[in-house]
């Protein structure tokens, strides 16, 4: 399994159009879920998000009112206090956590989320293969660009080329 993370990096990005390709094959077989499940699981299992933490550093963290409800009670915060100095918007004005392309998000500090109790929903389930609502083929669409960063992502999509024999 690889884990390196600048080995995922030049992986994922070869393998970008396969893995869209994949994608698109994916939709036209049917398949039964549950060996991707296990797939997902084994892979998941094998790997230590501790030792990676590239989701916290690369991706958008999109904030529901629960997950805002749940850090200002975590920080002890008002919610103009915790808008000012934890939120900030995306592209299309949604709040997400502040972060910036070099540290990545606002809780990050090394390789560990300093709220870890209250963090938002979408960090919890991420890589959203195991946890959260959907089908796998659902939640495909983004999965080649995850597999340019995310190691679980990655050797995922490769088990899951491998079980389906998938053909360039
Ligand atoms: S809140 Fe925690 S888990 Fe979520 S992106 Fe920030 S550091 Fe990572
Ligand atoms: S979910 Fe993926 S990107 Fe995030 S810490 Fe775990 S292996 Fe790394």
């Amino acid at each position: 399994m690889l884990t390196d993370l600048i080995q995922i990096k030049r992986e994922g990005e070869k393998k970008h159009a396969e893995n869209l390709s994949f994608r698109k094959w994916l939709k036209s077989h049917t398949f039964v879920e549950r060996q991707f499940h296990k797939a997902a699981q084994e892979v998941h299992d094998a790997i230590d998000c501790r030792a990676c933490a590239q989701c916290c550093k690369v991706t958008e963290v999109e904030l529901t009112e629960r997950d805002i409800a749940g850090l200002m009670k975590l920080l002890g915060a008002s919610r103009k206090r915790f808008f000012a100095d934890y939120v900030m918007q995306n592209d299309e004005a949604k709040p997400i956590l502040k972060r910036t392309d070099e540290a990545g998000c606002v809780f990050l500090s090394g390789n560990e989320c300093t709220v870890y109790d209250g963090r938002p929903a979408d960090c919890e389930r991420f890589p959203h293969l195991l946890r959260g609502a959907g089908s796998l083929e659902s939640k495909m669409w983004k999965m080649p660009d995850r597999a340019t960063f995310c190691p679980i992502v990655y050797n995922w999509l490769e088990k899951v080329k491998g079980l389906t024999k998938f053909t360039k």
